[in-house]
């Protein structure tokens, strides 16, 4: 349904075209009419899909120029943030009825600049709980002829500890109200709230995120212990997203994650709740205007913000709800936009929540590799090299064009100068890569306690086999974690190795064209006929070698080709 099939007066219809909406979102169409109406409600659907429309249109199109020299509406927002961006939307649908003055009402601003505002005719109230309180307490807002008051993102509100100064501020405005309630989620605690303070409201919920999680594609690295900040830093580069959000789980993260990623050169910023209005608002400009490219923080200070050009975002940490995964993706891919999100995991734990994510979202996650810094090296030296090819069309003083051609006249030197110029360049552009080598796109998944079968090696001990060749060699072609395998039981003249079942195919398959210790090998699945075992059979004489979980060093030590392992005669 569009807009103009509303029964909204012109001067709102008009300031919705001029945005460029047409199509109402869900939760708009499905609220509007009924807010319009009068009716209480209580709306649920995800971030990114119009809620700040959806009520201010009704209050806007209720507010007459009669009874507008007092304030007709309040709205709460959990965030200085929000607030804000609240009031700027709403300012932008009110172009057209002037008599409607909005103001924002925010903790850690001047107290002053607001109370001007609100002695001079605000009739419409976006502000932060406490805040808002600070002035009915001073009485410079005035609330006896409120005729709405919405509770935005009121899921986000009581996570934040608000929920007495909500209550406080709904005993104090008159009971003939219309009380409006919108939010992401629907924890209890929210239904308390509508139970007590609203009037016969009507839920209405759109169904799941997927409409915006769908856009998006979605993919994770696993890294080992201590290489996150390198595997992003080389996403970061191969992926050159213009605009990019980060998050972590802690304020404490956001610093050093900012201070790790600025001194790695990358134009980054941090936002959380602990620092000041002003440096918040300062992030926030220089994040909008582009230029900060990288906006890292946490979720509630990154809750709802809507900037628009986001194409990636980042989870540095996982989100410990599930919403919160997707309230945190949904920055991208907004507007019907699509964007890309990036997990970053570092051990079986956060591989196991990244895949009930997977499940709860629906969403697709795939597992991508870390870009390799020589991938990265070759791309840098072909960007330079376009850039080069492209400077020759520069135009140069007389005196550079002569200087040129003194060094020309000996092609030898003039060869050394060039080299030592392109040098510069390429130490520039590569400096600070990090080192992470991970020889093959990583395989799913750790397989502990996944089944297991064994293969046949046709080397023993008579080539001169060794755990660390063998195991080293599987993990080269296979791509897969050193910690997949199991036990490898060296014989005289063959090798078995426990693979995950799951496995066995691809790895039977790639090792067909391996060699091990110089050897070409046949890798079969190992038979055990009549029941008899091998272990039983050559016990004694076998060297086996299980392996401790040594996911930290893997990457490192494949290199070097040595294995931390506990060696257990049979
Ligand atoms: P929410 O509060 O649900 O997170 P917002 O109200 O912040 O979402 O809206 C998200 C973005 O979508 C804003 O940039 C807004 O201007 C835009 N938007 C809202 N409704 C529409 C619409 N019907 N058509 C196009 N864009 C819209
Ligand atoms: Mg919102």
């Amino acid at each position: 349904m569009q807009f103009q099939e509303l029964n909204l007066s012109k001067p709102l219809l008009d300031a919705v075209a001029q945005l460029g909406f047409t199509e109402m979102t869900e939760i708009q169409e499905k609220t509007i009419p009924l807010l319009l109406e009068g009716r209480d409600v209580i709306g649920k659907s995800n971030t990114g899909t119009g809620k700040t429309a959806a009520f201010s249109l009704p209050i806007l199109e209720q507010m007459e120029p009669s009874d507008c020299d007092h304030v007709c509406a309040l709205i709460l927002c959990p965030t200085r943030e929000l607030a804000m961006q609240a009031c700027e939307e709403i300012r932008k649908f009110a172009r057209f009825k002037k008599y409607i003055r909005p103001a924002a009402v925010y903790g850690g601003a001047s107290m002053d600049r607001q109370i001007h505002q609100l002695k001079n005719g605000a009739n419409l109230v976006v502000g932060t709980p406490g805040r808002v309180l600070d002035h009915l307490r001073r009485r410079t807002l005035k609330l006896d002829q409120l005729k709405t008051i919405v509770l935005d993102e009121a899921d986000e509100m009581l996570n934040m500890g608000f929920r007495e100064d909500i209550e406080t501020v709904l005993e104090q405005i008159p009971q003939k109200r219309q009380t409006v309630l919108f939010s992401a989620t629907m924890p209890p605690a929210i239904l308390a709230i509508t139970k007590q303070y609203q009037n016969d409201p009507v839920m209405i919920q759109i169904k799941s995120a997927h409409r915006t999680v769908d856009a998006i594609a979605q993919y994770y690295v696993s890294v080992p212990m201590g290489r996150k900040t390198d595997a992003l830093h080389l996403l970061l580069l191969a992926k050159q997203p213009n605009s990019a959000m980060i998050f972590c789980n802690t304020k404490k993260m956001v610093d050093e994650l900012t201070d790790a990623l600025c001194m790695r050169g990358f134009p980054a910023v941090g936002l959380h709740g602990d620092m000041k209005q002003l440096q918040r608002t300062q992030v926030m400009n220089g994040f909008k205007s582009g230029k900060n490219t990288i906006l890292i923080a946490t979720d509630v200070a990154a809750r709802g913000i809507d900037v628009k050009g986001v194409d990636a975002v980042f989870n540095y940490d996982l989100p410990q709800d599930h919403e919160y995964y997707i309230h945190r993706i949904g920055r991208t891919g907004r507007a019907g936009k699509t964007g890309t999100a990036y997990n970053i995991l570092s051990g079986r734990k956060q591989e196991i929540e990244m895949r009930e994510i997977s499940r709860y979202t629906k969403a697709e996650i795939t597992e991508i590799a870390v870009p390799t810094s020589r991938e990265l090296r070759a791309a840098a030296v072909e960007r330079e090299q376009e850039r080069l090819l492209a400077l020759s069309a520069t135009a140069v003083s007389e005196e550079a064009m002569m200087l040129t051609n003194i060094l020309l006249e000996n092609a030898e030197s003039a060869k050394g100068i060039l080299a030592a110029m392109v040098q510069q360049h390429l130490t520039e552009a590569t400096k600070n890569l990090p080192t992470f080598d991970v020889p093959k796109p990583i395989r799913k998944g750790r397989h502990a306690g996944a089944k297991t079968v064994r293969v046949h090696i046709n080397a023993g001990r008579r080539d001169r086999m060794a755990p660390n060749f063998i195991l080293g060699a599987l993990v080269e072609a296979t791509g897969m974690a050193g910690n997949t395998f199991g036990k490898i039981d060296i014989h005289d003249q063959f090798t078995t190795v426990e693979v995950p079942e799951t496995e066995l195919d691809f790895v039977v398959d790639v090792m067909q064209h391996e060699k091990i210790n110089g050897k070409k090998v046949v890798v079969r699945r190992y038979e055990e006929y009549g029941g008899k075992r091998d272990g039983g059979r050559s016990k004694g004489r076998q060297q086996s070698v299980q392996r401790r979980s040594s996911r930290h060093g893997y990457n490192q030590n494949a290199r070097s080709g040595s294995y931390n392992r506990k060696r257990q005669k049979g």
